[in-house]
Formats: C-alpha cells, sequence, structure tokens
C-alpha cells in the first residue's frame, strides 16, 4: 500500500487549520510550515486564505519567499494564496488579479461554482476574493463563476480565488492530492 501523502499547510497568517482538518479527513499526513526546512520532507503545500501583504511579509522574513520558490512539489493557493502565487509576488504562477476586486457590496459571497467535466457544481465561499485578470496560456481552467475563472491549474500548481476548505464539499483537496500522486509518479 502506498504510503499517505505528507502535505504542509503554510501555517504564518489566515485560515489554515481548516485546510488542516480537510486534508487529514481525505487521508493526508498533514504538517503547519513555518520554516524553510520544513519544506524538504513535503509531497505538497498548501497556501492559505488570509491577507496576502502580511503573508509575503512573514515569508520574506522566514525565508519561506525563496524557499517556496525553489520547491518542486505540487502546490495549492486559495484566495490570498492564490496571490502570493501570482506574477506579481512568488511568480510561481503565470496569471494576473485584482485583489478585492468584486466590489464593496459584494465583497464576501457564496456562490455555486460549474467546475469542468463535474455536472455537480460546487459551492464556493468567495471573501474579499482575487479576481483573474490575465491568465498565460498554459493554464487549464477547471471552475467558473458566471463565465469568469476562478479555479485554475498551471501543471503542479493549483489556485482557487474562492475558500474550498470552508464547506464541507473536498473535491477541491481531493483533486489536489490527486495531483501530488501524481507528481510523485513523475518525479519518482
Ligand atoms: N483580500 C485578501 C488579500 O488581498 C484575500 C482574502 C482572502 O484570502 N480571503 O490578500
Amino acid at each position: 500500500m502506498e504510503r499517505s501523502p505528507r502535505i504542509g499547510v503554510l501555517a504564518l497568517q489566515g485560515a489554515f487549520r481548516e485546510h488542516v482538518q480537510v486534508l487529514e479527513r481525505l487521508g493526508a499526513e498533514v504538517v503547519e510550515v513555518r520554516l524553510p526546512e520544513e519544506l524538504d520532507a513535503l509531497d505538497g503545500l498548501v497556501i492559505p486564505g488570509g491577507e496576502s501583504t502580511t503573508i509575503m511579509r512573514l515569508a520574506r522574513l522566514y525565508g519561506l519567499d525563496e524557499a517556496i520558490r525553489a520547491y518542486q512539489g505540487a502546490i495549492f493557493g486559495t484566495c490570498a494564496g492564490m496571490i502570493v502565487l501570482d506574477r506579481d509576488h512568488l511568480g510561481l504562477a503565470d496569471l494576473e488579479v485584482d485583489r478585492n476586486a468584486y466590489g464593496r457590496q459584494v465583497r464576501s459571497f457564496e456562490a455555486d461554482v460549474e467546475l469542468s467535466g463535474d455536472e455537480r457544481p460546487l459551492h464556493g465561499v468567495f471573501i474579499r476574493a482575487p479576481r483573474i485578470r490575465d491568465l498565460g496560456g498554459d493554464l487549464e481552467v477547471l471552475g467558473e463563476l458566471d463565465g469568469e475563472p476562478v479555479l485554475v491549474r498551471q501543471g503542479r500548481l493549483l489556485l482557487a480565488s474562492f475558500h474550498p476548505e470552508l464547506t464541507d464539499d473536498p473535491r477541491v483537496h481531493q483533486l489536489f492530492l490527486d495531483m501530488v500522486r501524481e507528481e510523485q509518479h513523475v518525479r519518482a
């Protein structure tokens, strides 16, 4: 039997505990990450939602910005985590976003996301969510809200502008764990 994937959740600031719970429920071994050397033993990394400016500031302080840039495994960024991975921040994901761009009245809302290849929509919680402005050619759109991308994949990177860790539906985390498995096989 294959061992459980070992997933790190960046625990500098924001909604990291909820990710830990979902991933554990799906059978992963989960560790909270606060130091660069903790990335070494991981099969995958989650960058949670929160405040991207704070997450970036703390990551720089601890040298985690360079460590995450150098990290070769699968990465899942949600909301602020998506911002941290974009062209203007860590530069790993080939996309640009507008922060807090869903307008003042609808800063936070819940809505059904249409998933590609899945008839059942996914309930999405959007909290001062980033809106994808420009998407590189290598990115695959896996989920849309009103025809706009909100869940995208670029090879080993998975990015959601909403918070899949705040609902009971584990499909996005399961997809990430499937990607982690694929990456393990590619790298083995
Ligand atoms: N608005 C936050 C930012 O700009 C993201 C919000 C979130 O992660 N829920 O970083």
